[in-house]
């Protein structure tokens, strides 16, 4: 079969921030895991993504004819301190596809060797981390939580070195684009004006194409953003997710999780947890995700400030007022969310699904109760009368509510053991974990395991790593 048509808008509209490139000749590329589904809607046939050709597209080793794969350059603020220069170190952009509908989906490559962005770098992946980003990125789509998603995971063949030596793999990862918040960083820090307007239009044509009507554009723009962003953190926050390394070349314009390296999701409701063994000051703990998605969010306003009023201040003054939208943006996601999980109706007053909400979560917090199991059976986890009573008395659809609170999520013990089992060769327990969190709302016998808090003691020692 032939592949589909790839574009190269991106390095055709932005040269300046696409260095053509080529992935490393890896010995013997393997297929681990293949998303059918998504390869369906990409135009392959999966049968042809398994196949020798497929695989060494999957890896970068070569690429349709049309396709110019490059490595993207971006900027970040990681913990809070400015890299003008990370860019893609180990991956790489192969290009557009158009689905059905007409909308274009990067097929993008991490682990394919060193770039001229790799610093000290190998370049290279390891098998455990991503099938991680596999697993829990599908999971997070499963849920209906806007996320990049994961097409394969190739083993390599090629040894890497971390602590130990590790089997090497390659991730090939969809998304509606791979501009982040670190993009305007790089543009805007170039000095280049031109070129910061390009890349405005060319992510509110890809994302926001409404904005192109506004008065002003690119301060629409940068209001999308703000909402997309604000929505998605509130999603997050009800599904237990901590994304673990939320730094500014790790948050979209398009408004999808990305970048899937040290994320976990909650057992026990602490809005203090944090997994990262790199997070040492908590600073992307659970709780925090909101107030640091508002920061990332003034690093982007910052980058995007010539484009909104050639007058300083002024722009100034429209920034900080659109950026300002994000609570409110939050708050109607929170409790839209949180109505939802509790199964209210409209008719219920946003006020009293707060404080009902509210008062929840402090309940779950000093009793240390497990987040995921304690919302699928509210009656028999809470052992506060007053609290069970004012959930009563405004009708709760149980049933409603089990349809937006997962039984089954990647629960952190689960995945370590099936990444453990996979990277040593056997993949029978990631493909039972991929199917029992394939349909997370979905009761079914024989998977009492995958809906089970973490073992006692769990918990407290669980660290993850970043995707190294
Ligand atoms: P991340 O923490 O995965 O978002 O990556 C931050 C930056 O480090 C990006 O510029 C990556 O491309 C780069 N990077 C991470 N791991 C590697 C690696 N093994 N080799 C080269 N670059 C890397
Ligand atoms: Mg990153």
């Amino acid at each position: 079969m032939d592949t589909p048509t790839f574009g190269n808008r991106f390095a055709t509209d932005l040269p300046e921030m696409a260095v053509p490139w080529q992935g490393a000749d890896f010995p013997d590329p393997t297929m681990l895991v293949l998303d059918e589904q998504l390869a369906t809607e990409l135009g392959f046939a999966p049968d042809w993504l398994r196949g020798p050709e497929g695989v060494r597209l999957l890896v970068g080793a070569e690429w349709p004819t049309g396709a110019t794969p490059v490595a993207q350059a971006y900027a970040g603020h990681q913990f809070g301190g400015y890299s003008p220069r990370l860019g893609d170190g180990r991956a790489l952009l192969i290009g557009e596809l158009t689905v059905a509908g007409g909308g274009l989906r990067d097929l993008h490559l991490k682990g394919s060797g060193r770039t001229p962005f790799a610093r000290a770098g190998d370049g290279l992946a390891a098998v455990g981390p991503m099938l991680r980003e596999y697993v829990v990125s599908r999971a997070m789509h499963a849920l209906g939580i806007p996320t990049t998603r994961s097409l394969a995971v190739v083993s390599t063949g090629r040894k890497v070195r971390r602590e130990e030596n590790l089997p090497g793999a390659v991730l090939a990862r969809v998304a509606a684009s791979h501009l982040r918040v670190g993009s305007f960083q790089y543009a805007r820090a170039t000095g280049d004006a031109g070129l910061l307007k390009r890349l405005a239009d060319h992510a509110i044509d890809r994302h926001h194409p409404q904005a192109r009507d506004a008065e002003r554009p690119y301060l629409a723009l940068f209001e999308a953003v703000v909402a997309v962003q604000a929505g998605l953190i509130a999603q997050w926050m009800h599904a237990g997710f901590i994304h673990g390394v939320m730094n500014t070349d790790n948050m979209t314009i398009s408004g999808e999780t990305i970048d899937y390296g040290p994320c976990a999701f909650l057992d026990v409701f602490d809005p203090a947890t944090v997994y990262s063994s790199i997070d040492s000051g908590g600073r992307y703990a659970y709780g925090n995700q909101p107030p640091v998605a508002h920061w990332n969010l003034a690093r982007l306003a910052e980058s995007l400030l010539p484009l909104f009023d050639d007058d300083q201040d002024k722009a100034i003054a429209l920034a900080t007022d659109a950026l300002g939208g994000f609570g409110a943006h939050y708050d109607t996601a929170w409790i839209a969310g949180m109505r939802a999980k509790l199964g209210l109706t409209n008719a219920v007053p946003d006020e009293d699904v707060r404080s009902l909400g509210e008062d929840l979560l402090v309940h779950l917090r000093d009793n240390r109760l497990d987040y995921t199991s304690t919302f699928r059976d509210l009656d028999a986890a809470i052992s506060d009368a007053a609290w069970l009573a004012r959930w009563h008395a405004l009708d709760p659809d149980r049933s409603a509510a089990q349809r937006r609170n997962p039984i089954y999520i990647p629960r952190n013990h689960l995945v370590e053991e099936a990444l453990t089992a996979a990277t040593g060769g056997d993949l029978e327990p990631l493909r039972e974990l991929i199917s029992a969190i394939d349909a997370p709302f979905d009761e079914r016998p024989g998977l009492e395991r995958y809906a089970e808090p973490a073992p006692d003691g769990f918990g407290a020692c669980y660290q993850t790593f970043c995707g190294t």
